[in-house]
C-alpha cells in the first residue's frame, strides 16, 4: 500500500493567561514532536528567556502593519494593548505536507481562522481553570509578572472565558496529565476521522479487488 497521506490539520488552543495552555501545548509536542507550533509575530517586548523567532517573531508596530497590509497574516488581534497575529505562509505548507499545526492564540484569532476558508481543517479547544481562585493562584506564581499585569490579565480571564462555548472541544485543566491525556485523545480521534485519511477509498477499493480475485 502506498504512503497514507492527509492535510495536516489546525489545532487551536484557547484559555485566559494562566489555565496552563502553554504547558499543555508543550507536553503534546512532547508526545508528538511532529507537529508544528505556529510561531506568531508579536509586538509585545520579549520575555526574560524568550528568543525572537522560537517563541514569536518580535516587530515594531511598523513592520506588524506591513505584514497585515501585505495580506501576509491568517489572523491577528490586539491582546493585552500589543499586536499578535499568525504568519500564513507557514500554515500553508505543513498543511500541504501533511503536518499538523498547533496555535496558542486568544478566541479572536480563533473565531477569524474558524472563520476562514481554512475553517474545515480547524480542530479547536479551550482550556478551562478549575476555579478562578485557582487561576489567580497560578497567575501569581510566574515570578516575571507585576500586580499590575496580573491584576490585567486576571480582568481579561472572564471575557476570554465567555467564549468557551464556540470551541469544538473544551477541557477543564484540573490536573495537567489528565488535561494532557484528554488533548492527546482529542487529536488522535480527528486524525482518524474519515474526511481526513483520503486514501481509505484506495484500501477499500484493493480489499474489493481481492474479494473478486477470491470469486470461484
Ligand atoms: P502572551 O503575551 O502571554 O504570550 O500571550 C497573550 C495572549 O495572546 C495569549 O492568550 C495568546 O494565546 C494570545 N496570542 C498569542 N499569539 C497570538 C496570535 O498570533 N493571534 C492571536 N489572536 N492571539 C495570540
Amino acid at each position: 500500500m502506498a504512503t497514507p497521506t492527509r492535510r495536516g490539520l489546525l489545532l487551536i488552543l484557547s484559555s485566559p493567561s494562566g489555565a496552563g495552555k502553554s504547558t499543555l501545548a508543550r507536553r503534546l509536542r512532547e508526545w508528538d514532536p511532529a507537529i508544528r507550533f505556529s510561531v506568531s509575530a508579536t509586538t509585545r517586548p520579549p520575555r526574560p528567556g524568550e528568543v525572537d523567532g522560537r517563541e514569536y517573531f518580535f516587530r515594531s508596530a511598523g513592520a506588524f502593519r506591513a505584514m497585515v497590509a501585505a495580506g501576509e497574516m491568517l489572523e491577528h488581534a490586539e491582546v493585552f494593548g500589543h499586536l499578535y497575529g499568525t504568519p500564513r505562509a507557514p500554515v500553508a505548507s505543513a498543511m500541504a505536507a501533511g503536518q499538523d499545526t498547533l496555535f496558542d492564540i486568544d478566541w479572536q484569532g480563533g473565531q477569524q481562522i474558524r472563520n476562514s476558508d481554512l475553517g474545515k481543517d480547524v480542530v479547536s479547544v479551550f482550556v478551562l481553570p478549575p476555579s478562578i481562585a485557582e487561576l489567580e493562584r497560578r497567575l501569581q506564581g510566574r515570578a516575571q509578572d507585576s500586580a499590575a499585569v496580573i491584576a490585567g490579565r486576571m480582568a481579561r480571564a472572564r471575557d476570554e472565558i465567555s467564549h468557551w462555548a464556540e470551541y469544538d472541544y473544551v477541557l477543564v485543566n484540573r490536573d495537567i496529565a489528565e488535561a494532557t491525556a484528554e488533548l492527546v485523545a482529542i487529536l488522535t480521534a480527528e486524525r482518524l476521522k474519515r474526511d481526513r485519511r483520503p486514501w481509505l477509498m484506495g484500501h477499500v477499493r484493493s480489499l474489493n479487488a481481492e474479494f473478486e480475485e477470491r470469486r470461484p
